[in-house]
């Protein structure tokens, strides 16, 4: 994983979400506040010219940068859960060319840092359930000797699942535990766009 490879995930990742911004609010109508597509888009907007007039030397600095973007420019709880995810696995990553091993922990200290952040585990109905099942599938592939873009695919395989696996839960966390029972029924926003950010990362490492 590259330093060039890096800002093509990122500018892929805000492409999706302006593709998929009225699906996921529409998902957020349901179960919160229909804002989480208007939220990913504009939060991933201002990613993109943060980007462009910065100069990144490592991996690390495009996903801290991103991660800061996101933070300072991204409302509701998506934004400093992600923003501290990209933060953390950047910090990970003071090099121009990570090795896969490398990158799979910054995932793992992403994933360690939506949990601090958030105190959702698997199964709570949150972006956990298709970040930890996408982590989980990358690292399953990684030690079987995957390259970049099998462990991608096979990632971004399992984080749609995981997303789709919300459907039936019970929501435990964020602003769908408000509603209850009702939530059940419904997929999680949240899941679905990170399983829309492992899909960008496994389409721009196919490339
Ligand atoms: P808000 O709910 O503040 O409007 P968004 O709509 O942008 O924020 O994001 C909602 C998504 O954030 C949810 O679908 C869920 O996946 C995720 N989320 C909310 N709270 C938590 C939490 N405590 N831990 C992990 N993810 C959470
Ligand atoms: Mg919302
Ligand atoms: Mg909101």
């Amino acid at each position: 994983m590259d330093t060039a490879l890096t800002l093509a995930w990122v500018r892929a990742v805000a492409t999706s979400m302006d593709q998929h911004a009225d699906q996921l609010t529409q998902l957020d109508a349901a179960i919160g506040d229909a804002d989480h597509g208007h939220n990913m888009r504009r939060g991933f907007g201002m990613v993109v010219p943060a980007l462009a007039g910065h100069r990144c030397a490592t991996v690390g600095e495009v996903l801290v940068k991103t991660g800061s973007t996101l933070i300072t420019s991204m409302g509701g709880a998506a934004g400093p859960l992600y923003g501290s995810a990209f933060r953390a696995a950047g910090k990970k990553l003071n090099t121009p060319d990570a090795t896969p091993e490398a990158f799979l922990m910054s995932w793992y200290a992403a994933l360690t840092a939506i949990r601090q952040l958030g105190g959702a585990s698997p199964g709570d109905k949150t972006m956990v359930d298709a970040f930890a099942a996408g982590v989980n599938a990358f690292e399953e592939a990684t030690w079987r000797g995957a390259d970049l873009a099998a462990a991608a695919a096979k990632a971004a395989a399992a984080a749609n699942a995981g997303a789709r696996s919300t459907i039936p839960l019970h929501a435990r966390k964020g602003r769908a535990s408000y509603l209850g029972a009702r939530s059940v029924g419904h997929q999680d926003p949240g899941a679905t766009s990170t399983a829309l950010i492992f899909r960008a990362l496994a389409d721009v490492a196919a490339m």
